[in-house]
């Protein structure tokens, strides 16, 4: 992400905003937020703000966090596609990941409900989901 695009992104995610940018273009949505439209890299694009819903198509757990996270305790990943159309592989705060069995559980009753959810790790704005049971 460039310097200022990151900059406002966090900014605003403090804030509980989760923003990315639609195409002026194509209509198409980016997340997280870029300069340019990620499916036909038109410049014309706006800042909005996203509805933080979704669905969870796939989740697994952290054996190596990523360095930064180091001392958190394991947690489940997963890919939400996001109502907007975006998918990225971010956080999940309520996802059985106490066993591989119960992970496969998990999984095979997905695709589910998401909703998102900032949460201040490690001292930094995240955008995690929680799974709607
Ligand atoms: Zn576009």
């Amino acid at each position: 992400m460039e310097f200022r695009t990151a900059k406002k992104f966090y900014d605003n995610l403090a804030k509980g905003k989760i923003y990315g940018i639609r195409c002026r273009k194509c209509k198409k949505y980016t997340f997280p937020p870029l300069l340019r439209c990620r499916e036909c890299s038109s410049e014309s694009v706006e800042w909005v703000v996203m509805k933080g819903t979704g669905k969870l198509h796939y989740y697994s757990s952290t054996m190596l966090p990523a360095i930064k996270f180091v001392g958190e305790p394991p947690s489940a990943y997963g890919l939400v596609e996001m109502s907007e159309g975006p998918v990225f592989l971010t956080k999940i705060n309520n996802a059985d990941i106490s066993s591989p069995d119960s992970i496969a559980k998990g999984n095979k009753a997905l695709p589910l409900p998401v909703k998102a959810r900032v949460r201040k790790i490690a001292g930094m704005d995240i955008v995690t989901f929680d799974i709607k049971k």
